[in-house]
């Protein structure tokens, strides 16, 4: 029995696609996105103008499943898993607070919070279709057969053949200071390269920080003040009266507490 898990992915050869966006309204209708927000997307380079002929590439995508994903490693509750049987990346809204700390931890902005469910949302390959035995909804609808699912895993499957009849022309498109380790892989030249951000993960410790710090400025402060005060109580002690002392530190003390 072989022990590999399996591992699906999308292979893309990006150079077939023609941005006719069937992809991103057939995934539209599966997943029932509410208006103005996508699962998937078409990316397309910038052409240069100055050439005779110019060129404009389109580059298909949507969640890519990592292999490190940093959405798994900034979500507090366990909503957002990898799942182990087939290195899927889902969200369990039934834990899913709508924190949003995933959103900024995506290298590639392939989350949002749904606007009608107010929870996480991304791509999940279709995995409602997957279980009635069908192909991911893009991948279905892509007449030009741009995108190819499969588990890579799998030497057999055609997303693996591609891959190994490809093997010297793999791109993923990587932040170089947040590699994920994508299971979106494009085959042969794809633009845009340069568009995914650095993984913005939750900062506990800054958080904390920014609570502890104040404080602890406020404890010196008050420190401060009340050496101060002290100073002061001493140099009237040795000029004034008792009375006096004690009325002025006090009346300054308090404001000064108070302010703080
Ligand atoms: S593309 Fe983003 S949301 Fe998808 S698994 Fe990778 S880090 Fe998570
Ligand atoms: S919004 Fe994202 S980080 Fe927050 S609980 Fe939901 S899946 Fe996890
Ligand atoms: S359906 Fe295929 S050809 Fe059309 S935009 Fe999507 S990936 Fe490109």
């Amino acid at each position: 029995m072989s022990t590999k898990q399996a591992q699906l992915a999308m292979v893309i050869d990006s150079s077939m696609c023609i941005d006719c966006k069937g992809c991103m309204a057939s995934c539209k209708i599966a997943n029932d996105s509410p208006e103005g927000q996508w699962r998937n997307w078409v990316k397309h380079s910038v052409p240069d103008f100055t050439a005779r002929f110019p060129k404009i590439h389109f580059q298909p995508g949507g969640c890519m499943h990592c292999d490190n994903p940093t959405c798994v490693q900034a979500c507090p509750t366990g909503a957002t898993y990898k799942d182990k049987k087939d290195g899927t990346v889902h969200i369990d809204s039934s834990l899913c607070i709508g924190c949003g700390n995933c959103i900024p931890a995506c290298p590639y902005d392939a989350r949002f919070r749904n606007i009608l469910t107010k929870k996480a949302d991304k791509c999940n390959f279709c995995a409602e279709r997957r279980e009635q035995g069908l192909m991911p909804a893009c991948v279905d609808t892509c007449p030009t057969k741009a995108r190819v699912f499969g588990d890579i895993n799998d030497p057999e499957s055609e997303a693996s053949r591609l891959l190994a009849k490809n093997a010297d022309r793999l791109v993923r498109v990587v932040n170089a200071k947040t590699d994920t380790k994508p299971n979106m892989i494009y085959l042969g030249e794809t633009a845009p390269l340069n568009w995914p951000v650095e993984a913005k993960m939750p900062t506990a410790m800054v958080a904390l920080t920014s609570v502890v710090n104040p404080l602890v400025r406020t404890v010196v402060g008050l420190s401060g003040i009340g050496v101060a005060v002290m100073l002061v109580r001493q140099l009237i002690a040795g000029s004034g009266s008792e009375d006096d002392v004690h009325d002025e530190s006090g009346t300054d003390s308090q404001n000064k507490g108070g302010d703080a």
